[in-house]
């Protein structure tokens, strides 16, 4: 059983050195249990968050634990009687092949309705940060102007899809051409502008066409978060999802110095954790899965193969190197 263990606590980007590469037997479930063989791993911007210590809205990884992550796969043996051995499930098992649970954190899943790799991305963890961060903490209305970060990546890709299924205007921050190509023909936002080009403030602009934005979702933070705080509507909702482009820092996060903007406004900002709708879960997978079933919601992953490839891919999210919701492979055979 191949595993990716947290030897150190990293400074800045996760270096070889912070992992460790382990192998021990395969486990055997005891009363109760469950062993899944793990197809594949969700590799997530917040696991580098989970990798620091300190206080957060869930535990550390602990020294020489298994990485935390995302997974789904097939049963292998189960001394549960809720879990048949060939069921299919999705569940927290960390980087490793095969993994334990005692079940209550595992949800079935079926490859038929949907290609596993989903279950971790636009029917999965992605897609309902997208889906109770716009509709939810955002708020959107009929009409509004939605702006969205990362928007090439997975949550910004849904978030953008939504605002238009639900009839507001989507435009899209995302780095590169291609990937702002992509949101726009593919994916149907209305405007997509790239942060690394130059002309990005004026390109922002044309893209606002000289109006405010009504929602602003915010995946990266830092200077893109200020840029966008200086041009809110009245009421205007900001939705904290999450600062990738700060996960790495080494000195202390710098808040925004346009937050007065929200007092100008009268408009709010919010954090949130897709976690704190885990009781409306299936009400948003149901709408993902009728949305994509009808081919008006995209999903689009970047699968990545084998385990020991982990520590290399995990840092593509922090490059922009994924294009699409970042999955790794991990069965072998
Ligand atoms: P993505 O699929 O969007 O991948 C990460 C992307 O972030 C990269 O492809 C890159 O895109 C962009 N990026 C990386 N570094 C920077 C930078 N310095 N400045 C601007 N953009 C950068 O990841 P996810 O969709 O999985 O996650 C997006 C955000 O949502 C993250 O902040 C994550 O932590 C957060 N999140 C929050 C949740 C919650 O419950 N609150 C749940 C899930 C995710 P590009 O090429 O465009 O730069």
């Amino acid at each position: 059983n191949k595993q990716y263990r947290l030897a150190a606590r990293p400074v800045g980007l996760p270096k070889d050195s912070d992992w460790e590469f382990t192998s021990t037997e395969i486990p055997t479930p005891g009363e109760g249990e469950v062993l899944v063989k793990v197809h594949y791993a969700s590799l997530d911007p917040a696991m580098r968050g989970w990798m620091n210590d300190g206080k957060s809205y869930i535990a550390p990884v602990g020294i020489g634990e298994v990485m935390r992550a995302g997974t789904v796969g097939e049963v292998v043996a189960s001394n549960n009687p809720g879990f048949a051995v060939g069921d299919y499930v999705s569940g927290m098992l960390g980087i490793q092949q095969y993994g334990l649970s005692n079940g209550t954190d595992l949800t079935k899943v079926d490859p038929n309705l949907s290609p596993l790799e989903n279950y971790l991305g636009g029917i999965g963890m992605p897609g309902l940060t997208a889906y109770f961060g716009l509709l939810e903490v955002g708020a959107m209305q009929d009409g509004e102007t939605v702006l969205v970060s990362g928007a090439a990546g997975a949550v910004g890709s849904i978030v953008g899809q939504i605002t238009k299924i639900k009839g507001g205007k989507a435009i899209g921050i995302a780095g590169g051409a291609d990937k702002c190509k992509y949101v726009v023909d593919e994916l149907g936002f209305d405007a997509c502008v790239d942060y690394k080009s130059d002309s990005f403030i004026d390109d922002l602009n044309a893209a606002l066409g000289g109006k405010g934005v009504d929602v602003y979702f915010d995946n990266v933070g830092g200077e893109i978060l200020d840029i966008a705080l200086a041009r809110l509507n009245r009421h205007a909702r900001v939705v904290i999802c999450g600062a990738i482009s700060q996960y790495n820092n080494t000195t202390p996060l710098r808040g925004p110095q346009n937050y007065l903007n929200l007092l100008v406004q009268h408009a709010r900002m919010e954090g949130f954790v897709v976690f704190d709708y885990i009781k409306q879960y299936g009400e948003g997978v149901k709408a993902l899965a009728t949305w994509h079933g009808e081919g008006k919601l995209k999903f689009r992953n970047h699968v990545e193969t084998g385990i020991e490839n982990f520590p290399a891919t995990l840092l593509k999210l922090f490059s922009g190197e994924n294009f699409g919701k970042l999955v790794l492979t991990i069965k072998e055979d």
